[in-house]
């Protein structure tokens, strides 16, 4: 996997979208316009809207009435947003941040980090799952320092 592939210079929602939809697409096979809008808390009217710019990119195939299938342009930009936000992510919750900000945030940074920044993430978490002790080390230790700082500033 290649950290660093962006194709296009996409705008970050046309980002959002594409990671949306191989999430529904991995889930169902296939995304339909009322998936992909749950899944990201829009309109179906604004995911129609979409498909039809993604379609003209030549990232996927919208088909009225049904939804979009990947094209191979689009399924690979997709696999590599995917990428960087599960490894943002696993980062955050590695340090201790809760789950649903670690989340947000992972769809944050996920567009723009440089690709160095998030290769050695992916190195720094994979030496990290070679120690599960050391990791939980680093999270007593993060906890007691927010504590202390929290009682010191009382
Ligand atoms: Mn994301």
């Amino acid at each position: 996997m290649n950290e660093g592939y962006i194709a296009k210079n996409l705008s970050r929602k046309a980002e959002d979208y594409l990671e949306a939809i191989l999430n529904v697409t991995l889930e169902k096979g296939y995304a339909r316009t009322k998936d992909v809008a749950d899944q990201l808390s829009v309109s179906p009217s604004s995911v129609v809207e979409m498909f039809r710019k993604l379609d003209t990119l030549g990232l996927v195939e919208y088909r009225r009435y049904e939804g979009v299938v990947f094209r191979p342009e689009g399924q690979k930009i997709a696999e590599v947003i995917k990428y960087r936000h599960d490894t943002l992510k696993k980062f955050l919750l590695l340090i201790g941040v809760a789950e649903r900000v670690a989340e947000a945030d992972a769809c944050f940074m996920e567009h723009e980090l440089n690709p160095e920044t998030v290769r050695r993430i992916r190195l720094f978490l994979e030496t990290m799952d070679g120690d599960p002790s050391f990791c939980e080390q680093i999270q007593t230790e993060i906890d007691r320092r927010l504590q202390q700082k929290q009682s010191n500033s009382k």
